[in-house]
């Protein structure tokens, strides 16, 4: 791939702000570089800007280098950056399976980029021959979600290698979920592809939602422009220390990613007893969809009782479904229990 041919010629001419952090470089003791107040340590300092400690965590979790691994704040950022990095406005597109992730195309609508959708089959299955078919010379990224959101499901791996192998442009496989599936990470692939950015978070199985870490890995040059693009000290130094902390437990997190794929099946097989229930789709998440009878109402009556699940019945593809998140074995059997008594 020619990324100078991809990229927004804005972005490929930039020169980015240089921090007071990125000029020093070594050992020192005395910081008086950056006019912090020293009498709050640790948080009166300014962050990693590059979050080293954190990369080097990452790389030996996913194999990969770090110069091949950027950190945001949330995947919100890495999807905002994609659409400033390769779209220019009111001029490129970019194309998404149908139904999705609601963020990319939110993040596209804020920077005027135009949104090509394509439907998956009524399986959710990824069919690659129709999302190339939308494709242009102003198509620049192409969102894959696997294991996709709302449907639950990995989509098949050699439809994503076919829109990998043709697509000239950047293919983005969002991973958000991938810890809880079967099938290894695409980021082994990454050396096999030059177009391909593989985004995960630290939101989901890593139970750090409220701190807001998000990553990339892809090619090291397209990693250098979103080091270029992004905010100076985009994870603030918290976060950076919460998400280093997790990584060096990954028993726990091990833990819970078992605890909540047992459950996930318990609640599968509850959920197709109870006669509201038309199908309950294959999941490789922390979440079922379920296609049920009056799935509006149940929803309503869910949240008169206090539990709040997703409506998604008015979504393509998903008429009648409600999107249901694993929770604690407790919260699962109270969810059961009040959907039966809804009954
Ligand atoms: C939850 C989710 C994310 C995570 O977003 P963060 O901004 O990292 O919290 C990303 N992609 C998909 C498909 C998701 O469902």
């Amino acid at each position: 791939m020619d990324l100078k041919a991809i990229v927004r010629e804005n972005i490929w001419k930039l020169k980015p702000y240089s921090c007071a952090r990125d000029e020093f470089d070594g050992e020192a003791s005395i910081f008086l570089d950056a006019n912090e107040n020293p009498f709050n340590e640790p948080i009166c300092r300014y962050p990693d800007p590059l979050q080293l400690e954190l990369k080097e965590e990452l790389s030996k979790l996913r194999g990969v280098a770090e110069k091949q691994i950027f950190v945001g704040n949330g995947s919100d950022e890495v999807i905002d950056l994609l659409f400033r990095i390769f779209c220019e406005p009111g001029v490129d597109n970019y194309i998404a399976i149908n139904p999705t992730y609601g963020m990319y195309k939110v993040q596209a609508d804020i920077n005027n980029v135009e949104y090509r959708s394509v439907d998956l089959d009524h399986n959710f299955n990824l069919i690659a021959e129709r999302v190339l078919d939308q494709v242009d010379s102003n198509s620049k990224i192409i969102f894959i979600c696997s294991p996709n959101n709302p449907s639950g499901n990995i989509l098949n791996r050699d439809q994503i290698k076919v829109i990998l192998d043709s697509f000239n442009g950047v293919v983005v496989v969002d991973e958000a979920y991938i810890d809880f599936a079967s099938e290894p990470s695409f980021c082994e692939e990454l050396s096999n592809y030059s177009n391909l950015l593989v985004m995960q978070t630290m939101s989901k199985a890593w139970g750090l939602a409220g701190a807001r870490v998000g990553m990339a890995y892809g090619s090291s040059d397209i990693i250098e422009l979103f080091n270029r693009v992004k905010f100076p000290y985009n994870v603030n130094l918290l976060s950076q220390r919460a998400a280093v902390d997790m990584l060096r437990k990954r028993d726990q997190v091990e833990d819970w990613i078992k605890s909540i794929v047992e459950q996930r099946e318990w609640m599968r097989g509850e959920l197709l007893l109870l006669p509201m229930t038309i199908n309950v789709y294959p999941s490789d998440s922390n979440f079922l969809l379920v296609k049920s009878l009056k799935a509006s109402e149940i929803f309503t009556e869910l949240l008169k009782r206090g539990i709040v699940v997703r409506d998604r019945s008015k979504v393509v593809l998903c008429d009648d479904c409600l999107r249901i998140t694993i929770g604690t074995e407790d919260e699962n059997q109270q969810l059961i229990s009040v959907l039966k008594e809804i009954i």
